[in-house]
């Protein structure tokens, strides 16, 4: 790939840290531009079906029924030249990777829709199979050099180590958030749709990043005397309100937290996590 640019930590796609990306105005535009491309061009026919499954936390809903199989398949040439086509910008060449990487939600092909619908933490699942899928079961780090003391290390880390959130009901989409004084906001966790119009606000102006978010994902404030504002203005929320409801929504959403996953270097002894990145999953990509 001749595009140098270092991808940010992975981590800022989802759970935990949804700012300080950048806001690709033409995403859509090149997003269409891939869907008009055959994407099942040069794939090959025989996967194994045990590398190519991913269950879903919480999946689609069609009528009123959730479905949370999905199928993946393995990354080709073309894929990686399309991923390449995606630019510098992470949210595109993470969409880009959903969109060729999916084969199927419940048996609905996936599509920019289907993308959108998903919560945060299974597009980072739905990666993670993507990467499973084309690379195999386990990060292999060769000279990785310790945090700690700068040693160098080869490490092994498979995927099923890697701390995953999971929701305690998956069919459940409102949540209650304790604020000050016995208010409490309602609020749904953010999804792919919630992301890219987080990453559209212009200038990556993180306060206006998070009002963009709460507009959209706090549905009611519920005060203690019984009041209740539906969709309140994010701006007219207490402070202390917004970084409540932002902390919760990062730490309830589901999925995969590599920056979680920690090992013990047995030369400093020392406890280190792992520098998981995008570029780290797909191996240099
Ligand atoms: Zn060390």
């Amino acid at each position: 790939m001749n595009d140098p640019v270092v991808l940010p930590d992975f981590s800022s796609f989802g759970g935990q840290e949804l700012r300080g990306l950048e806001s690709p105005e033409e995403a859509t535009a090149a997003t269409q531009a891939l869907l008009t491309e055959d994407r099942n061009a040069g794939e090959p026919t025989i996967d194994d079906p045990g590398q190519t499954h991913v269950r879903l936390e919480r999946g689609i809903r069609r009528l009123d029924t959730w479905y949370r199989d999905a199928e993946v398949r393995e990354l080709t040439g073309a894929d990686e030249e399309a991923i390449a086509a995606a630019g510098s910008s992470s949210f595109r060449v993470f969409e880009t990777l959903l969109l060729r990487g999916v084969r199927s939600i419940g048996g609905e092909p996936m599509d920019r829709k289907v993308a959108a619908e998903l919560l945060i933490g299974d597009r980072e699942l739905l990666v993670m199979g993507i990467r499973r899928a084309t690379f195999g079961p386990d990060l292999e780090f060769e000279a990785l050099p310790c945090s700690a003391c700068g040693g160098l290390v080869d490490l092994t880390v498979p995927l099923t180590d890697i701390p995953t959130v999971r929701l305690e009901d998956p069919e459940r989409v409102e949540f209650d958030v304790p604020l000050r004084r016995g208010a409490v906001a309602t609020v749904r966790l953010p999804t792919g749709e919630d992301q890219a119009a987080v990453m559209a606000v212009p200038g990556g102006n993180a306060a206006r990043q998070d009002s963009e978010l709460l507009a959209r994902c706090v549905l009611r404030v519920r005060q203690d005397d019984g009041t209740v504002t539906r969709r309140p203005a994010p701006t007219a929320l207490p402070m202390s309100a917004r970084k409540a409801i932002m902390a919760f929504l990062v730490a309830t959403q589901p999925g995969p937290r590599y920056a979680d996953y920690t090992w013990v270097h047995d030369e400093c002894g020392e406890e280190v996590s792992l520098p998981v990145s995008l570029a780290t999953l797909f191996r240099g990509m």
